[in-house]
């Protein structure tokens, strides 16, 4: 494509196309991506640069991988959809198969769904069937943690942090839900008890209308980019137990090893009775999610009225995202992830760390393949994000943080050249 080609596509997306949280009217700028790579994405003028944001997450093995395209390719020849009702087929077995073998013992049951925020949607909605099939429906609140993330849509935004989620915009259409303060204790402190006053606090006050705690285990995501310690997590766990209320883990950040481990709820050694998935299991290939749920959750949602779970959309279990979900995973378990991203995580703490001496930068954390500079004022998205793409580099800031979660297949040297522009415009910005 020439370059007056590039001009006008970008000149009709401006006046035509909704971008991720943006205005119609001041939109901000856009890069046009033509082609990408490995860890790289290439510009429409030809430049690469290196993806620091795994396509939010997602892309684990890199751009374009021949085993992934080879998955879809074979799919694609014996059919590309068909419908789950009444229907099943073999990529959707295989994918099931997986995922109960890998996920926490307890989830046994697989509902598919379409994105991220549906897997949460489905999972509050089992929350609710399970209570009503046991006779008591009162119990049909939520609780949360502040600075949480869980989506967009209706019932998945009312559980994210009321502050950044923009509540009060939609107050009196969104459910108001039940919140603890956020975890006071980041990972890498001391746990102490008092830290869990607000959650039992709640839990005490509400426990007889709460169905389920629903919360991101140990990083909270695109919410305030946080980790916290695993030991408030088990306690969590074992709260819901004493109040006899369910546990759902929104794992769709965190699933497939981007924390350190396959999932982010062995860190604390706990199962949940609901865990949603989302994000890397397709390898960032196709928009695809996965709700799991213990026996106990599935066997009394069927048992009580009206016998059966009550979700069922049009594209669920798309056997194209099936085979590349099956091919990702297999892909992920053969490698050497954990080491890599142990390797990830050290190159990481090492190279961000002179971030931390930044005036204008609060804090620098890293867990996993997540690194974090979070800074003292919010970033000028469209400065900041103009400087990393000169620098060759994509990382895709919001409010004050600045933070990279590269794809697993990242090597050494480029990990370093993504590190070092990230110092760089950070210091320019906030040195
Ligand atoms: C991204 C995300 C979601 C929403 O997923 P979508 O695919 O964007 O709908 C939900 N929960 C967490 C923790 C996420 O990071």
């Amino acid at each position: 494509m020439n370059q007056s080609n590039n001009e006008e596509l970008k000149a009709f997306d401006k006046e035509h196309i909704w971008h991720p949280y943006t205005s119609m009217i001041n939109p901000l700028p856009v890069f046009q991506v033509n082609k990408a790579e490995g860890v790289f994405l290439e510009l429409a003028d030809g430049r690469r640069i290196i993806d620091g944001m795994s396509s939010w997450w997602a892309v684990v093995h890199g751009y374009n991988h021949p085993v992934l395209n080879a998955a879809l390719e074979k799919q694609l020849k014996k059919m590309s959809h068909v419908m789950f009702g009444g229907i099943t087929h073999e990529p959707a077995v295989n994918l099931a198969k997986k995922l109960v073998a890998m996920t926490p013992a307890s989830l046994q049951k697989v509902f598919f769904c379409d994105s991220g925020s549906v897997a949460v949607e489905v999972s509050m909605k089992m929350a609710l069937q399970y209570w009503h099939a046991k006779g008591r429906g009162e119990k049909k609140e939520f609780l949360t943690i502040r600075n949480g993330y869980h989506g967009d849509t209706w019932n998945a935004m009312s559980v994210c942090d009321p502050v950044t989620g923009m509540h009060q915009i939609f107050h009196g259409s969104v459910p108001v839900r039940l919140f603890a303060e956020a975890p006071g204790c980041s990972f890498y402190q001391d746990f102490k008890e008092e830290y869990m006053d607000s959650m039992k606090e709640q839990l005490e006050l509400h426990k007889d209308e709460i169905a389920a705690v629903i919360l991101e285990p140990i990083v909270q995501g695109a919410g305030g980019m946080r980790f916290y310690s695993p030991e408030y997590l088990k306690r969590v766990r074992e709260l819901c137990d004493e109040y006899d209320v369910l546990l759902i883990l929104d794992e769709i950040a965190t699933g497939f090893g981007r924390s350190g481990r396959l999932f982010a709820c062995e860190h604390a050694a706990i199962e949940p009775d609901i865990m949603c998935l989302g994000k890397a299991i397709t390898g960032g290939y196709m928009s695809f999610a996965a709700t799991l749920a213990t026996t106990e959750v599935a066997l009394t949602i069927s048992e009580g009225e009206p016998g059966v779970f009550m979700h069922g959309p049009t594209f669920m279990g798309n056997p194209l995202a099936c085979a590349v979900a099956n091919a990702s995973i297999e892909l992920l378990i053969q490698s050497d992830w954990e080491k890599r991203v142990a390797a990830i995580e050290q190159q990481l703490i090492k190279e961000l760390q002179p971030a931390s001496e930044y005036p204008g930068v609060e804090e620098v954390r890293v867990l996993g393949a997540i690194g974090v500079i979070e800074v003292k004022t919010p970033v000028d998205m469209a400065r900041i994000q103009q400087r990393f793409v000169d620098e060759g580099v994509w990382v895709r800031p919001f409010g004050k943080l600045v933070y990279i979660m590269p794809p697993f297949v990242i090597t050494k040297d480029e990990l370093s050249t993504l590190t070092t522009a990230l110092l760089k415009v950070v210091e320019e910005f906030y040195g």
